[in-house]
């Protein structure tokens, strides 16, 4: 079994596979190239060929795992997460590891290989959307899960692992590092000025202009301030409300209409650019309500969405402070403009 193990200085869990790569592993791993639509078992018509789904929206009288599916949910061929078993969490010397308990799931966006999220139409990503809050609310049902990350990774250069357009969906016994950090800081924000930070960040947005994308009525989409990569910019509901499962069936409407329009526009600006788009919402408040009692108030939900247009040199990987060579005002003028 893999496990997950934390880096005692950054409190960074990370997780260790138990099938150890040898060195030439890793040169045959780089030229393999994305499977193409031949031995794609994402496909309609293949389903027996997949793990059994998870979740799915079908046509009426249709079987789970046969045709007549719009969206399914398998669970992950090439788990790192096993949903079985105890966290066993315990410290080795000064070390802290746990058991890789979890889940890892891939929702299969649509039956048909090459149709790209932006190209799908807003009903299709309402359904793509309408499954991540099923899976999240399946989920959290499990104490044992504090966080429920869900992602897309679009093209290669994304490190897209299959061709099909999928999102991942990843249930983690700890929250991630990065979300944590948002959370601690939303958190003492509103301990020290009673306000919700993004909802601050949105009336400046509004009030500045100048990085404003698009605003749906129920959504604002910006570039950032200081946003890490070039043409990264935030989806976030205008209305305040920390969880993505919690939205309603107009913001959802709405949310799809927004995505669409705004994927066409990066595809449109920047020659069909690999990207990924993360979804940040509440973490799992089953298991540790009394910490998280502000949350409702303090964090608010959002999806960030980051074309991958640069490689990070020595300076910014190893320092995480970024060198943006485009302005997020410029970036969000070419994203309106298109
Ligand atoms: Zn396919
Ligand atoms: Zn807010
Ligand atoms: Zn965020």
């Amino acid at each position: 079994m893999h496990e997950l193990r934390k880096d005692p200085l950054l409190n960074r869990w990370v997780a260790i596979l138990d099938y150890s790569l040898k060195p030439e592993d890793y040169a045959r791993k780089m030229t393999r190239r994305a499977e193409e639509k031949a031995s794609c078992v994402f496909c309609a018509g293949r389903e027996a060929e997949t793990p059994p789904e998870i979740a799915a929206i079908r046509a009426n009288g249709t079987e789970p795992n046969t045709p007549g599916w719009a969206a399914r949910v398998i669970p992950n061929p090439k788990p790192i997460l096993h949903i079985e078993g105890d966290l066993d969490r315990r410290g080795v010397g000064m070390y802290d590891r746990m058991n890789s308990v979890g889940a890892n799931e891939i929702l299969i966006e649509t039956p048909e290989h090459g149709l790209r999220a932006e190209d799908m139409g807003s009903e299709q990503v309402k359904k793509v959307f309408s499954l991540y809050k099923e899976r999240m609310a399946d989920l959290e049902k499990d104490a044992r899960m504090r966080y429920i990350f869900i992602c897309k990774n679009s093209g290669r250069g994304a490190g897209a692992m299959y061709s099909h357009s999928h999102s991942e969906i990843t249930a983690t016994p700890v929250i991630p590092k990065l979300l944590k950090e948002e959370l601690d800081s939303a958190k003492h924000y509103y301990a020290y000025k009673e306000r919700c930070i993004f909802c601050d960040i949105m009336t400046e947005e509004q009030r500045a202009g100048a990085r404003v994308i698009a605003d749906s009525g129920h959504f604002i989409a910006f570039c950032p301030y200081a946003p890490k990569f070039p043409f990264d910019f935030w989806v976030m509901p205008k209305r305040h409300s920390c969880a993505f499962q919690d939205m309603s069936g107009d913001e959802l409407d709405d949310l799809s209409v927004l995505m669409t329009s705004l994927l066409k526009k990066l595809r449109g600006v920047l020659d069909e650019p690999a990207f990924h788009y993360v979804v940040h919402t509440a973490p799992n408040r089953i298991p540790r309500r009394d910490h998280w009692h502000t949350l409702g108030d303090d964090f608010h939900w959002h999806i960030e969405v980051t074309p991958r247009l640069v490689r990070s040199s020595g300076f910014e990987w190893g320092s995480d402070f970024y060198v943006l060579t485009t302005t997020p005002e410029d970036a969000a003028k070419y994203l309106k403009e298109a």
